[in-house]
């Protein structure tokens, strides 16, 4: 049997909340503090074998390699864009490939990072919908993308923007989100993680049970016409339930919802539609990412003028709305948010 194969039976750590390695060592019959070592061997001090763990005995280290592995990941390749963006694609262990991206911004570095292989919610304007859903990841696929970005570079904010809806995989998204902030895990502060979705509001409202985060939502649409268009999952939920889901959503004082709004030319991009969107959110604490669509081939829409951009930009402003323009980057290597489809050209012959 190879190494591979013998880790298949094994479990793998790196799908733990702290709580959850708490209870699978006092299965054994191990003390609970054990858990916290190992916890901070894994994510502050990467450790890849028991063997590094020098403060657990011998005897646990030996039992741990019995029962237990540590998964890594690698990235496969790693494209660099002009504007210092870079996308690394992981090939998981069943062949199935995913991305992340770092953005670069004068030193604090945005990781964007999948939480599914494909995406099953279908929206007409994005890439990896048109790739369906080919699987969720694990809550150790998920959270080993950050722990290989961080081997390169600093990461200062991490957004659930990259391949998937991190919604339709909560169980693996709550536990990875759960690692990442934990004080004896990644360590990162509330304030520095996103989770964006195009809208399930059951979702939401568990999401926001278990764990204190920055929620994005795709908003995208400002009429149910529209939206039930562009973006399926609208049919099931539609702006009146999304809406209410996100004012119940339970925000840390002075935090704001983020309403990411993809303008596409001549669909969504007018100032009726910049006086809509004005009116959906109001009463909402929130802020509005305008994203340029991205153009791919394979879908009819197309981006919008210099001039619109800058109009409904400029109509929120007016009206004391924070909004940012997110201006496309690492376009020239499909780097860019929803850009994703985890798929190595001419790795298929
Ligand atoms: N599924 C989640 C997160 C991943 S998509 C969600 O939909 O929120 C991340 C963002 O990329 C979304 O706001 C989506 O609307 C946007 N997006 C998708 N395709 C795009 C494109 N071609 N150009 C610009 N933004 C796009
Ligand atoms: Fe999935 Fe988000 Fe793309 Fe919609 S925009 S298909 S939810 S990844």
């Amino acid at each position: 049997m190879s190494g591979a194969e013998s880790d298949m039976a094994k479990t793998d750590l790196k799908n733990f909340t702290l709580t959850e390695l708490e209870a699978f060592l006092s299965g054994k019959g191990k003390e609970r503090f054990r858990a916290t070592q190992i916890f901070k061997w894994l994510y502050q001090k990467d450790a890849r074998s028991f063997a590094e763990m020098t403060n657990l005995s011998k005897e646990l280290r030996a039992e741990l390699e019995e029962t237990a592995c540590i998964s890594t990941l690698e990235p496969a390749t790693v494209e660099v864009g002009g504007d210092g963006t870079r996308k690394y694609l992981f090939v998981l262990e069943d062949g199935a490939g995913v991305e992340s991206v770092i953005i670069p911004d004068e030193g604090r570095n945005t990781l964007c990072i999948s939480s599914q292989a494909g995406c099953a919610m279908g929206c007409e304007f994005c890439l990896t919908g048109t790739y369906k859903l080919t699987r969720n990841l694990t809550t150790a696929e998920i959270i080993n993308q950050v722990c290989a970005i961080r081997r390169e570079v600093e990461v200062r904010n991490v957004v659930f923007m990259g391949m998937g809806e991190p919604l339709h995989n909560l169980d693996n998204v709550i536990r990875a989100l759960k690692i990442m902030l934990d004080g004896n895990g990644l360590q990162f502060s509330n304030r520095r993680v996103t989770v964006s979705t195009c809208g399930l509001p059951p979702e939401m409202a568990r999401l926001g049970r278990e764990v204190i985060v920055n929620l994005a939502i795709s908003l995208n649409a400002t009429t149910d016409e529209l939206r039930d268009r562009i973006m399926p999952v609208n049919r099931r939920y539609p702006l009146k339930e999304l809406l209410q889901a996100c004012r119940e959503f339970p925000l840390p004082s002075r935090r704001k919802l983020t309403f990411e709004y993809v303008l596409m030319g001549g669909l969504n991009d007018s100032l009726a539609d910049a006086k809509r969107l004005l009116k959906l959110i109001h009463g909402i604490p929130n802020k509005v990412n305008l994203i340029p669509f991205n153009e791919h081939e394979g879908c009819g829409f197309t981006a919008p003028t210099r001039q619109a951009i800058d109009a409904f930009h400029k109509y929120l402003i007016d009206h004391n709305v924070t909004v940012i323009t997110r201006e496309s980057r690492g376009g020239d290597i499909s780097a860019a948010c929803g850009q994703l489809r985890g798929r190595l050209e001419g790795r298929d012959s």
